[in-house]
């Protein structure tokens, strides 16, 4: 890898990854942890590595950036073999986002996000100016962010600085290795479709460890589905695998998801949403509470003056509950599931284009169309 102080050769877009017969066997170790992987990765393109747990995806993707030396064959990025070069400089030139972050947590955001290029040599100048650019391409607010230390942030914002920090050098290579696996579901499928927004805008080379294979169907431009010491049971699109799996442990993958990859697929507006009654929030109390009544139903949705939900007054409660969440008619159904899932109640508005209330979704609407929807399967 050319040596360039700053590190920035082949900063930018992404670089292209050979794996050449790559294998590791742990010391005391019998067999290979990893046997022979030969994999082309193209530049710019989206890589999940997906297995069952133990299979050496992590080992894979740590051998790229040797933070685990391979004990046979050869690693080239863009062609250069970087199998032999000092690995600290090939660290600081591979971006590497893990679960849980993996945050210095005495450091503020600011420092851990600053770290490579600091290391690199960028000047404080130039450093603070591409933290403030990374805080905003995560979707975090410089000002309010920047100072802070990890343990005052959420897993999700942590997770987002944990990407801004892999970023911050604009590594030509990304290596995700279950980046997404301890935050909560609602916040993983925002990271997963901000890390898609991201990669449209970015075309870095990512390589993404996973055991989920819906989450390498959403994410993965190509997806190796490897079985035990990294054996590719099958390497193509995400279409191809779902469409014609190479055999039964690849099918035994797929099957698994199926049902919630249709859910994937439909949007809230392709079903039967259910009805609940609304008031303008501003209503008389009297009027309210008579439309409660009138119903028959348990509760009473608040809207605004632009239709917009805004509180649920129950029936015996004094005070209204504000609507925590809502559905837009275009989300899937899969994220209404986990949005109904997430919700006390059990139930969530659904709004239109303008945010305007289109109905309600619970467990009831979304089991009726799973069902259907299943049933349609020939
Ligand atoms: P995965 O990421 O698919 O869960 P890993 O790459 O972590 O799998 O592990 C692959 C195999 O290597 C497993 O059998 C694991 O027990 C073994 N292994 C991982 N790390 C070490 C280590 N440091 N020492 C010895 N064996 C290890």
């Amino acid at each position: 890898m050319a040596d360039g102080g700053d590190g920035h050769d082949r900063a930018g877009h992404g670089a292209s990854i050979e794996l050449e017969n790559l294998s590791k066997r742990y010391p005391g170790s019998a067999e290979a942890a990893v046997d022979g992987v030969n994999m082309s990765i193209r530049a710019g393109e989206t890589v999940v590595l997906v297995g069952p747990s133990g299979c050496g995806k992590s080992t894979t993707l740590k051998m790229i950036n040797r933070l685990i030396e391979p004990t046979g064959g050869r690693i080239r990025i863009d062609g250069e073999d970087v199998t032999g070069i000092n690995p600290v400089r090939l660290r600081r030139e591979v971006g590497y986002a893990i679960q849980s972050s993996g945050l210095f947590p005495h450091m503020t955001v600011a420092q851990n996000i600053g770290l490579v290029p600091r290391m690199l040599g960028w000047s404080r100048a130039r450093t603070g100016e591409r933290v403030e650019e990374m805080l905003h391409l995560v979707g975090l607010d410089p000002g309010e962010f920047r100072g802070r230390y990890p343990r005052r942030l959420s897993g999700g914002q942590q997770q987002r600085v944990g990407v801004a920090r892999a970023l911050a050098a604009d590594p030509p290579v990304l290596l995700m290795d279950e980046p997404f696996g301890a935050v909560d579901p609602i916040t993983r499928e925002r990271l997963q479709d901000e890390l898609l927004r991201l990669q449209r805008e970015l075309r870095k080379t990512i390589v993404f460890v996973t055991h989920d294979f819906d989450e390498a169907v959403k994410l993965g431009d190509r997806i190796a589905v490897l079985r035990e010491r990294s054996h590719i049971a099958q390497f193509d699109t995400p279409e191809a695998i779902l469409t014609g799996p190479a055999d039964g442990f690849v099918s035994g993958f797929v099957g698994a998801g199926a049902a919630l990859k249709r859910l994937n697929l439909t949007q809230v507006r392709d079903i039967r949403l259910g009805a609940c009654p609304t008031v303008a929030e501003d209503a008389p109390r009297h009027e309210i509470l008579d439309r409660l009544r009138d119903s028959g139903a348990r509760e009473v949705l608040l809207l605004d003056a632009h239709r917009r939900p805004v509180g649920w007054l129950r029936e015996g409660d004094l005070a209204r509950s504000p609507v925590r969440r809502t559905v837009r008619a275009d989300a899937t159904l899969r994220d209404a599931l986990e949005a109904v899932l997430a919700d006390r109640a059990g139930r969530v508005p659904v709004t239109g284009p303008d945010g305007a209330y289109a109905g309600v979704v619970d467990v009831g609407t979304l089991m009726d169309s799973a069902h259907a929807l299943l049933a349609d399967r020939t």
